[in-house]
């Protein structure tokens, strides 16, 4: 830390207690490697706000002393950038609690802090439903989902969390409040900065508040697991439980490679006699489990096998959504970290991506395992390399990132920028645009107060 790091550190102290300023290494230290273990930075000091005005205190002193912050919240973000990579003070957001459901505007608005699985609980003891969703869903928090603009297992029925997202209440770079919370569904009143923040990573804004909008819960959800022969049958599969008028409530995929995984690192029995190439969970409302049973006895020439349960199902969901968990564990045991890639490319390129990616991968790296998960109905893979040697990483990389590009894609579908991809952006962002968001950076944070490792190279 530059700067005369302890008068800064008392000051901290007095703005939030000097209980919530953590500086002994045993204590920062979850605070300064992030999930995937791949990254792994230093601070001085981990500050712990209790209050919007705390925060506002908070970014005014370091502002002044020249000390940069990354606002962190559940540290379950995987592109590092909730990592203080060059020494910045952390800004936990964990204490900014509290949540409110408004039963006739039909809305929550919470702390920052609170986590994704608090709020959707909240929102169903009031009826209702948070149409957001993820494996991490206890420990990412509200002020984490709405700065990567999550996306999730839920985008299929109600979009990502942009398009959730109802106000926003932020302490900008300077220490001052910035608050658009109307609740509105029409409000045309200048520029959309909630949707600006929304997804800006940490780098315009420490979000304080969030305002979502609920909707109501699906009736009758059937969950249903089916094994198919191909990536491109699991695509039609969806498609004709649409044909069949099935609202979709949820849409997923992953191969038997990462079924092996799931099952052998969780012990879990496989959910087959048999073993299928890929494999389709898929959520479906609105009729009862006979008839969407009845439904998918129609496709033979797709549906190898399925098993099918009343929501929530949550034996289903575990032979996909523990494959995150799955992938690192084999990959600690190949002692090396995994090379992780989230991206997405228009549905009609889906399968020729994998494929392609597969193909290349495989043959400049022989040995490595490929192994895909993901949200099938935005064309969104979750692509995981064991095996790449670490000074490699960023050549693996690089080669799907391109393959992503040649076919109009997103080099970051839902998990964002971060540190992870920033060397990347112009494969995706013309000069024009890396340069607009320059300028939006720069008039927001003209001293790079906030998160200057992440995003923007
Ligand atoms: P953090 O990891 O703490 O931070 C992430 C980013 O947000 C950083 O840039 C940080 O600076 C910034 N930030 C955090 N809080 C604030 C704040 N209050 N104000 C300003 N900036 C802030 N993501 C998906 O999109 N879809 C998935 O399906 C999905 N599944 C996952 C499954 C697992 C098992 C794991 C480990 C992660 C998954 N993720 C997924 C990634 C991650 O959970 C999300 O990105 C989540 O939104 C991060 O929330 P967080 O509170 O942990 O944020």
């Amino acid at each position: 830390m530059s700067g005369n790091a302890s008068e800064l550190i008392d000051k901290l102290g007095v703005i939030v207690g000097p209980s919530h300023v953590l500086t002994d290494p045993e204590l920062t230290d979850g605070y300064v490697a992030d999930w995937t273990g791949r990254w792994r930075g230093r601070t001085a000091a981990v500050v712990r706000p209790g209050s919007t005005d705390e925060v506002a205190a908070v970014v005014a002193a370091c502002g002044a002393a020249g000390v940069a912050i990354v606002p962190q919240g559940g540290n379950t973000g995987l592109v590092g950038a909730s990592v203080p990579h060059n020494g910045e003070v952390v800004l936990s957001t964990r204490r900014l609690v509290g949540v409110e459901v408004d039963l006739v505007g039909r809305t929550l608005s919470a702390g920052a802090g609170v986590t994704l699985a608090d709020a959707q609980r909240a929102a169903a003891s009031a009826g209702l439903v948070l149409g957001i969703d993820l494996g991490a869903r206890e420990s990412a928090t509200l002020g984490g989902v709405v700065a990567t603009n999550a996306g999730g297992l839920r985008v299929v029925r109600y979009g990502s969390t942009r398009s959730q997202v109802a106000g926003v209440e932020a302490v900008l770079a300077d220490g001052s409040v910035l608050r658009r919370w109307t609740g509105l569904v029409k409000d045309n009143v200048g520029y959309d900065l909630p949707g600006l923040l929304t997804g800006s990573e940490g780098t315009l804004a420490v979000i304080t508040r969030v305002l979502f909008r609920l909707a109501d819960p699906p009736a009758d959800v059937t969950t249903v697991l089916a094994g198919v022969p191909t990536l491109a049958a699991a695509h039609d599969v969806v498609a004709r439980l649409r044909h069949h008028d099935y609202p979709i409530e949820a849409a997923e995929y992953f191969y038997n490679e990462g079924l092996e995984l799931v099952c052998a690192q969780l012990g879990l029995r496989r959910p087959f006699a048999a073993a299928y190439p890929v494999y389709v969970l898929c959520e479906v409302s609105g009729r009862d489990v006979e008839s969407v049973a009845e439904t998918l006895a129609s496709m033979p020439d797709l549906v190898a096998d399925a098993t099918l349960d009343a929501a929530p199902a949550e034996r289903l969901w575990a032979y996909r959504e523990s494959h995150p968990e799955a992938v690192n564990a084999a990959a600690a045991e190949r002692g090396v970290a995994p090379v992780r890639v989230d991206v997405a490319v228009p549905l009609g390129r889906h399968v020729d991506l994998e494929d392609a990616v597969r193909d290349a991968v495989t043959a400049r790296f022989p040995g490595v395992e490929v192994v895909t998960f993901g949200h099938l109905a935005e064309g969104n893979s979750h692509t995981t390399l064991l095996g790449v040697p670490l000074e490699d990483a960023d050549e693996a990389t690089e080669i799907v990132l391109r393959l992503v590009a040649e076919r109009g894609g997103s080099i970051s579908a839902e998990h964002g920028v971060g540190l992870a991809k920033r060397q990347w952006l112009g494969l995706q962002r013309s000069d024009v645009d890396v340069a607009t968001m320059r300028a939006i950076k720069q008039a927001l944070d003209p001293r790079g107060v906030l998160s200057p490792s992440t995003l923007l190279p």
